[in-house]
């Protein structure tokens, strides 16, 4: 078996999700993942205009089998402090789970929230409160919590976190988890030394097979810093060897794994930034 690689992609212009799929297979990805407009908002395309079926066509020809979809960062479950902010979230998470399911995909990614100052328990009684809204015995798409690097108010920044979002979801048998290598570093995590360790503590709190895919990032920071900044694979404190490790960890090789690390200096126009995921692809392969 080999590991099913894949990046972050793009999604815009006429082509829409076939342009998604044409960026993954430029980088001899296996499967990618999307944002389904700008992550800092929640104004999106109707989803007639998605490009689903040629999309869908595309991946067929060339052996994509699946991919995921990345709710908008912007959405905040936990915020217990503003009222009009959790009333959006609960609407662009609703619709978001409908185009996730439309497109074809059965998972969608989502940051936990963050607290706002308002204590990281009521910030969990909120995210279940709002995963309740949303979630029903139907609902045809897991949501993945993203485990977090801990940086301002965010929750999800340990195991038990996530473990208390799963225990107050009345359709939990719907949640899974995104594990993101550089916030489980920057949250204090030594995945470079004992990654069995850190999987072994999470089976404990919620069971392995709940972690629906990996982030695959290094990090610009030490462990723990609680900072979340992506560097290239091997630019970074977790380094080529523990990434690599992860990667083809025997447990988690029928699991996606997306890159989602920066842009690099283009060689021809130091100006430009080129995707770096053609060669991080390869080198992680
Ligand atoms: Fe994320
Ligand atoms: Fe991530
Ligand atoms: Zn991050």
């Amino acid at each position: 078996m080999t590991p099913i690689l894949g990046s972050h992609v793009g999604m815009s212009g006429k082509e829409m999700m076939l342009g998604s799929v044409k960026e993954a297979l430029s980088y001899q990805a296996d499967t990618f993942m999307l944002y389904t407009g700008a992550p800092q908002n929640t104004k999106r395309k109707a989803i007639a205009e998605l490009n689903i079926d040629a999309a869908w066509e595309e991946m067929r020809r060339h052996g994509i089998e699946s991919f995921v979809v990345h709710a908008p960062y912007i959405i905040n479950l936990a915020n217990t402090v503003n009222p009009s902010t959790y009333e959006i979230a609960i609407e662009s998470l609703a619709s978001e789970i409908e185009r996730t399911i439309a497109m074809g995909s059965h998972i969608l990614i989502l940051h936990p929230g963050s607290h706002v100052g308002a204590g990281v328990e009521s910030g969990i009684d909120r995210i279940a409160q709002g995963l309740n809204q949303v979630l029903t015995n139907a609902t045809d798409c897991c949501i993945a919590l993203e485990t977090m690097a801990g940086k301002g108010s965010e929750i999800g920044r340990c195991f038990e976190e996530l473990a208390a979002i799963y225990d107050k979801t009345v359709h939990s048998d719907k949640l899974r988890v995104c594990m993101d290598t550089c916030h489980l570093n920057d949250a204090g995590y030594d995945i470079v030394n004992d990654f069995d360790g850190v999987i072994d503590r999470f089976d404990q709190l919620i069971g392995k097979d709940q972690i629906a895919l990996f982030h695959i990032n290094d990090s610009k920071n030490e462990r723990g810093a609680a900072k979340d900044r992506h560097a290239n694979i091997g630019m970074g404190t977790i380094g080529t060897k523990a990434l690599r490790y992860i990667v083809h960890h025997p447990d988690f090789m029928h699991l996606p794994k997306i890159l989602e690390t920066p842009y690099i200096p283009s060689a021809d126009d130091p100006k430009k930034t080129v995707p770096p995921y053609r060669e991080e692809i390869a080198l992680l392969r």
